[in-house]
């Protein structure tokens, strides 16, 4: 249950345990993790490296750590990592691959973060000359957030891979959102994962639990990333509470991501209603709507404040634009009461 009576679409992150991932947790076996003695984490770990096809996997406190770990695992110091320009690992985790990694980030210009296996090629260090900074490594997120939620292809992320093993480059994909593209596109999670090294979910966005990601890939890489976990401080205690609460996501939490695609649907058709605010990126993909309110009365933080006098909780991305992203707190009925609540902001500015 949200926080009383507030509406928030502000982020998938906002979601409070449901009863039966509380009860779940409650009744969760529990050892010391970092002995890996803690059943319920490694009946997790044995899981998610199932649905992604992965050898093996490690639970993480967070998906920023995950993408950090995939970068230390796969990177030297002076390596350079090709993403997309809007990728949250080159913009929202604080500079850690170069801050902890000492690695460059080499940023594309994708279409809604989206990239093509020739931008890659382009991209890519080919000379053997010392004095040439190495790529270490091609980064993908799944969807691509700042994309609005947009699916990668799997035949697009099927070329760039070709391209990556033409040149020796290992692939990393950011699935905090996997389990989304999945569901609306289709495509299993172990289909996609193929054409990667290392790949990851996180448990905390829209499957609905408080904390927790899993980061997955070849066997040996895994007892690597063990001792990135303990370095960085991601080696946990009785951490079954929370893997608990990850098993019970996977088992009720990821069919139901299409109602959370469909309210995302339906709040962007709704927003032909409101005068001056469009989706920018028209019908989303899965579970994110970009409102661009520069056409509107109010700039987007006024916008938000107005929102949340009447319990509507937005995200802001950007002066003229707001972010709303559907979760399993937010039910049709909710989206409702939020186009209504847009109207009403209209009529009265
Ligand atoms: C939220 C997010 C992350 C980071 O995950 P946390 O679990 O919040 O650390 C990484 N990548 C993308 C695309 C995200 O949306």
């Amino acid at each position: 249950m949200s926080v009383e009576g507030l509406i928030d679409i502000s982020s998938d992150t906002s979601t409070r345990p449901t009863k039966g991932m509380y009860d779940a947790m409650v009744r969760a076996k529990v050892g010391d993790e970092q002995k890996r003695a803690d059943p319920t984490v490694n009946a997790l770990c044995e899981r998610v490296a199932e649905i992604l096809g992965k050898e093996a996997a490690v639970f993480l406190p967070s998906g920023v750590m995950c993408n950090l770990i995939g970068i230390l695992l796969q990177c030297d110091r002076g390596d350079v990592v090709i993403t997309d320009k809007m990728a949250h690992v080159l913009t929202m985790e604080g500079g850690s691959p170069a801050a902890i990694g000492g690695v460059m980030m080499h940023s594309l210009p994708g279409d809604r973060g989206i990239f093509s296996g020739v931008d890659v090629e382009a991209a890519i260090s080919t000379s053997p000359k010392k004095n040439v900074a190495r790529t270490g490594l091609i980064s993908i997120e799944q969807t691509s957030n700042r994309g609005g939620g947009s699916i990668w292809p799997l035949e697009t992320i099927r070329e760039i891979s070709q391209v990556a093993v033409k040149y020796g480059v290992p692939m990393h994909m950011d699935g905090a959102r996997l389990m989304n593209a999945s569901v609306a596109s289709g495509v299993l999670p172990r289909d996609y994962a193929a054409e990667f090294n290392t790949t990851w979910i996180d448990l905390s966005k829209g499957l609905g639990c408080p904390v927790g990601a899993v980061f997955a890939g070849p066997g040996d890489l895994i007892e690597e990333a063990w001792r990135w976990k303990h370095r960085l401080g991601g080696a946990m205690r009785q951490a079954g509470v929370l893997a608990a609460a990850g098993l019970y996501a996977l088992d009720n939490h990821i069919d139901r991501l299409a109602e959370d695609h469909d309210n995302a649907r339906k709040l962007a058709a709704g927003l032909d209603n409101i005068p001056g605010v469009t989706s920018k990126w028209g019908i989303p993909d899965s579970n994110m709507v970009f409102l661009d309110v520069k056409d509107s009365k109010l700039s987007a933080s006024q916008w938000a404040e107005e929102l949340l006098k009447q319990g509507v909780s937005i995200g802001i991305e950007s002066d003229n634009e707001l972010r709303a992203v559907t979760h399993l707190d937010v039910n049709s009925e909710g989206i409702d009461i939020v186009l209504n609540t847009m109207s009403a902001i209209c009529s009265g500015a």
